[in-house]
């Protein structure tokens, strides 16, 4: 296939482009690697506001940062949902609900830590109610700040995708049954019994 066929931009009949398209991806690319791409540019995070870094997320989407652009669509539906953005302070309350939140996101699924608070507890380090996200669930990109301004954000989420990218992350998840590092994640049970006591 000669340079000028790769670079062609298929217009018109919708079906006829949409089927030429899907050739030249399969013909090209394994399995896993379309999935990596195509998982790559549609990460739609979750709604679940855990704290104050929940405006900057929001900003995030606002016309002036438009993180859609990247393919990432906030939805309020776990299950339609394939990234969490922990934004900010994750108390012991709310580290059942996000448990809860990813244990129903279907794979491949994946976590941005962001703000200082969601690292290791920020200004609230030793309060006797704040915990660290990794230990509710897998974090793939850690996000410092406090607040971490929409560009830092949208940031994130490039570095996401590269990573997703670059590691074969969705594909080897599909094709391999692959899952994230789970070592220093709690049992649900333990995670939901920091609440309930
Ligand atoms: S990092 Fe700053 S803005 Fe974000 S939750 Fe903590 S205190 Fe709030």
């Amino acid at each position: 296939m000669s340079k000028m066929e790769e670079a062609k931009i298929y217009v018109g009949n919708i079906d006829e482009s949409a089927r030429k398209a899907r050739e030249l991806l399969l013909g090209k690319m394994k399995l896993g690697r379309l999935v990596d791409w195509a998982t790559a540019f549609s990460l739609w995070p979750v709604h679940l506001t855990t704290s104050c870094c929940s405006t900057e997320f929001a900003a995030t989407w606002s016309p002036r940062f438009d993180a859609e652009q990247y393919g990432a669509l906030p939805w309020v539906g776990s299950r339609q949902t394939n990234m969490i953005i922990i934004e900010g302070t994750v108390t012991t309350k709310m580290a059942c609900a996000l448990r809860i939140t990813w244990e129903q996101m279907p794979p491949p699924k994946f976590v941005i830590a962001m703000g200082a608070c969601s690292l290791d507890g920020g200004i609230f380090y030793n309060s006797y109610n704040i915990v660290k996200p990794w230990q509710v669930v897998p974090v793939d990109v850690y996000l410092p700040g406090c607040p971490p301004r929409p560009e830092t954000v949208a940031r994130a989420i490039v570095t996401l995708q590269r990573k997703i990218r670059e590691k074969s992350i969705a594909g080897k998840w599909v094709e391999e049954g692959w899952r994230p590092d789970m070592k220093y994640v709690k049992p649900k049970e333990d995670v939901c019994s920091w609440w309930r006591g």
